[in-house]
């Protein structure tokens, strides 16, 4: 390591009204999961998301394992997502006793490949009244998440379009998104459930924690219900269902309140540093720089290349160590899931692009917090091939 600090890839911005809101809920003892910023961030993140609804949940995974059984997703069902993801949203499929199905993500933006999901259902699968069924698994396709990756949003109109022609649930995974809009709208606003994130590397942050939104007060309820142990009866303690300690403490959330009121200011600094690497990196032979759909604003939560190892001189693991080399952490996106050996025994359909991309990609310093000069070090090292 050479003198200096550390360049992290990616640290919380506590820098507005946390250390207030936390005091307040010490000094009142409002500490735990009931308090008015628990009820405060979740109508923030309901008006930020357009819905009508929001549950606090303990952890991002968390929101998604309640989506899934909200929306009666369970043992021996099918969901469809991309296979280039963090592994969360698998997991929590698997939670439920249901199995994780993987498709490709698409060359331009890296996002679920709504064709070849189409592809995927019209080849693979059987469509009847009683439903969807992966012919290869006898079993019941009931929902797709797709995963706004790296902050760019998925193109949700050609995929809301399927699974609304298909009947299937749709649990959009913005835990990479907040503060990005496809076509104008924000998103967790497109699909029947959306699932955010507060863990720290994240956009904002509370410590830890997650949140669901809706606009279905069926799936609302089920959910309040499921994440604090499912009591029929609060004072009796009966219960009637298998419940979950999923909330969110009041702690937590004054933090969050606090992040939400930063979010449009974080977008813009993630932008910015985002322009002043395409502008830094632009040109340079074997990296290929990440595109802004037409129709998207990207938080570009993780700016991410793509190295070419032949054109640049060496792959993304070796500038990585380079990089590292010099005090700035950067890092590779996720091993794809139908390659990992606790998904084997998933279906996985025509994936080529993860696989790519996987090898190819590297995620740069991208942290609100990352001041010009650090950023200079970095394209300067990125430029020069990875000597200092
Ligand atoms: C971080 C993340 C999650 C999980 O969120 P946690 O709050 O860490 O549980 C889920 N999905 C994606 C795509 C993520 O990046």
């Amino acid at each position: 390591m050479k003198k200096g600090k550390v360049i992290p890839l990616s640290e919380p911005c506590l820098c507005g009204h946390e250390w207030r809101n936390v005091k307040e809920c010490l000094d009142t003892g409002w500490v735990s999961s009931v308090g008015s910023y628990v009820e405060r961030f979740e109508s923030d993140v309901a008006r930020y998301a357009g819905r009508k609804y929001a549950v606090a949940c303990a952890s991002g995974t968390a929101a998604l394992h309640t989506a899934l059984m909200a929306a009666e997703v369970g043992e021996g069902d099918e969901v469809i997502m991309p296979s280039l993801t963090f592994a969360a949203p698998a997991f929590a499929v698997r939670y439920t006793g249901a199995w994780p199905v993987f498709v490709d993500v698409e060359p331009r933006h890296w996002q679920i490949d709504v064709q070849k999901t189409a592809d995927f259902i019209s080849r693979q699968c059987k469509v009847s009244r009683k439903g969807i069924f992966n012919r290869l698994t006898k079993r019941k396709i009931k929902a797709i998440i797709p995963v706004h990756l790296l902050g760019h949003p998925v193109d949700m109109a050609p995929l809301m379009e399927l699974a609304g022609r298909l009947g299937l649930v749709v649990i959009e995974d913005a835990a990479e998104s907040i503060g990005s809009q496809y076509r104008g709208r924000n998103t967790g606003s497109a699909a029947d459930i959306a699932c955010f994130s507060f863990n720290g590397n994240k956009i904002i942050t509370c410590g830890g924690g997650g949140m669901l939104a809706t606009n279905d007060p069926k799936i609302a309820k089920r959910s309040r219900h499921l994440t604090t142990q499912a009591k029929a009866d609060g004072v009796e303690y009966i219960h009637d269902a298998i419940g979950y300690n999923y909330r969110l403490t009041n702690l937590q959330a004054a933090i969050g309140v606090a992040q939400m009121e930063k979010l449009d200011d974080f977008v813009e600094k993630k932008r910015a540093i985002a322009k002043r690497y395409d502008e830094g990196l632009r040109g340079l032979e074997g990296l290929l720089l990440p595109q802004e759909a037409s129709w998207a604003r990207s938080t570009f939560w993780l700016y991410t290349v793509l190295v070419n190892a032949k054109k640049y001189g060496m792959d993304s693991r070796a500038l990585m160590k380079k990089l590292s080399g010099a005090g700035i952490q950067s890092r590779p996106l996720w091993r794809p899931l139908h390659l990992q050996g606790i998904f084997k025994g998933c279906a996985s359909f025509q994936i080529t692009e993860a696989v790519r991309l996987y090898k190819e990609a590297l995620s740069l310093p991208s942290s609100m917090t990352l001041g010009r000069a650090g950023q200079s070090r970095v394209i300067g090292i990125i430029k020069n091939n990875g000597r200092i």
